[in-house]
């Protein structure tokens, strides 16, 4: 900049730069689907300027994507970079955000399955006076705002009470949230019917906001959860999103085109119904998940609390026995504690690792004495290997499908995550455009960047095109890596070079910069 400065001195009468930034010589995936194009970028203030030959135009920096794909910085539509207060969330404690930069994304969607700030606006307050390298938005909790108002325990709602939920739900819109979020799989938003949620939905319809759901089975009862989320859509007017789309349990496997069909229904029918995705075939959550929704009514603390009657806790254990068996095919080493902060020897290790090291046989009964302990000592999070590859490519290849995914910005070298915070972008162009074809490049950029932006009405990004915000990621096609993997995954992702974020640069040669441009984005402000 003092250069050009000097010599337009010297030169008295030169005129600024026309750019402060053309990235030239690269091939723009635009992220509407379209086919890809060799053009220049031109940046200025922010902004995409101008899209074609820009090599008479003058720039402040020039950057050479020779060989290289340009494309809008990925939006992550289901993160959880959110999570927890905002001084201990993720994106507050490690707020260059490299985990998900090295991906290319540029924007990371939280308060997800129904947990959210209660405090959206000040949430989104805090990120302004402390920006982080990424954008951030949010969708306000069910589960938060039921624990808030009624608590944790299933009791019926009082009217007052489903007053004051919508009321909670129509501050936090105000404040721009994106829309509700739901986690029916968890307590206390299981305890939920689902006139509840399309009255609280109605306040998300009337701002155009989307209600996005962690469905309250994604096994055995599939369709009759997505079922629930369409009738939300149709009962409120509300846009829905069936978010982490899968089907667990070996038995069922094959069943995933059965639940895309419902959406497509749902579609003709008017309802404005999608998805997103991971592209793994594991899941990750709470060793919790194992146990029956009953034996959660009123938290964390009251399951403990059961655990430690015997009676109570033979019924627990045949209904974990049970789980196992329906739910994770009866497989031991399918579940794997990932990180259990009440003794880190138990991290990485699967129920069937656990059982072997005691010298105990591997059975499903003796995997859920394991759970049991665990949880009892204070729980751990988990990983599940319960997805069939086929059920993940067919709900990839859905056209209102979008890549999520559902990580974070992990502490590195802390327990062992699935790996989809560091990789589930990255994995997408490596695994399921490059190795397996099963979308072309333009299609998973697509369901990266405009996609998930139209499902957001996030009408300034998502896309290459002139005014747009200058959220642009550069990579190469044929090096794209995810490194993380199950059991090793502290590894960021490799093959991307460049990302700015409104024009900003935060990856510069593959080498973090350390400017923190994101903004707190407000839905419909
Ligand atoms: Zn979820």
């Amino acid at each position: 900049m003092k250069k050009i400065l000097l010599f337009c001195l010297i030169l008295a009468g030169c005129s600024s730069p026309d750019f402060d930034l053309i990235i030239e010589h690269g091939t723009v995936v635009d992220g509407s689907g379209k086919d890809r194009f060799d053009a220049d970028i031109g940046v200025k203030d922010g902004l995409i300027a101008e899209i074609g030959d820009l090599s008479q135009k003058s720039a402040v920096e020039r950057v050479n994507a020779t060989g290289l794909i340009v494309a809008p910085g990925f939006i992550d539509i289901h993160s959880h970079a959110t999570s927890g207060s905002f001084a201990s969330s993720d994106i507050a404690q490690r707020p260059d955000a490299e985990s998900y930069v090295r991906q290319g994304v540029t924007t990371a969607m939280g308060g997800q399955d129904g947990s959210s700030p209660l405090d959206v606006g000040s949430f989104l307050d805090s990120l302004d006076v402390h920006p982080a390298a990424i954008n951030i938005g949010l969708f306000i909790g069910h589960g938060t705002i039921r624990s808030e108002v009624v608590g944790e325990e299933n009791v019926p709602v009082t009217a007052e009470q489903m007053n004051q939920m919508t009321q909670l739900v129509e501050t936090a819109m105000n404040d721009g949230s994106f829309g509700l979020s739901s986690g029916l799989e968890y307590t206390p938003g299981a305890f939920a019917d689902v006139s509840e949620l399309v009255e609280l939905a109605r306040p998300v319809a009337a701002k155009n906001g989307l209600y996005i759901s962690h469905i309250r089975d994604e096994g055995g009862r599939l369709l009759e959860s997505v079922d629930e989320v369409l009738e939300v859509g149709r009962g409120a007017g509300a846009r829905v999103q069936v978010t982490h789309h899968k089907l667990i349990g070996k038995s069922r496997w094959g069943g995933a085109a059965a639940s895309l069909a419902l959406l497509d229904e749902a579609a003709a029918d008017g309802v404005d119904a999608a998805s997103d995705q991971y592209p793994y075939t594991a899941s990750s959550t709470g060793l919790t998940i194992l146990f029956p929704t009953w034996a959660k009514d009123g938290g964390f603390d009251a399951l403990v609390g059961r655990l430690g009657d015997p009676q109570t806790r033979k019924q627990i254990r045949a209904e974990v026995i049970q789980h196992i068996n329906v739910e994770r095919g009866g497989d031991p080493a399918t579940i794997v504690a990932a990180r259990c902060d009440f003794d880190a020897s138990f991290n990485g290790k699967s129920l069937a690792d656990i059982l072997k090291d005691r010298g105990l046989a591997v059975t499903v009964p003796g995997a859920a004495d394991v759970a049991i302990e665990l949880v009892s000592a204070g729980s751990c999070s988990g990983v599940f290997h319960s997805m069939s590859p086929d059920d993940v490519e067919t709900i990839m290849l859905h056209s209102r499908t979008s890549i999520s995914s559902d990580g974070g910005i992990p502490a590195m070298n802390e327990g062992v995550p699935h790996p989809r915070s560091y990789g589930a972008f990255a994995r997408v162009l490596a695994y399921y455009v490059r190795e397996k074809a099963v979308l072309t490049l333009e299609q998973a950029i697509y369901k990266m960047t405009s996609l998930p932006a139209a499902q957001l009405n996030l009408d300034d990004r998502g896309k290459i095109a002139v005014g747009l915000v200058a959220d642009l990621t550069v990579f190469d096609p044929l090096t794209i890596q995810d490194q993380a993997q199950f059991g090793d995954p502290h590894h960021y992702a490799t093959g991307v070079y460049d990302v700015w974020v409104a024009g900003v640069p935060v990856l510069r040669d593959a080498n973090m910069v350390g400017n923190r441009p994101g903004k707190a984005l407000r839905h419909d402000k």
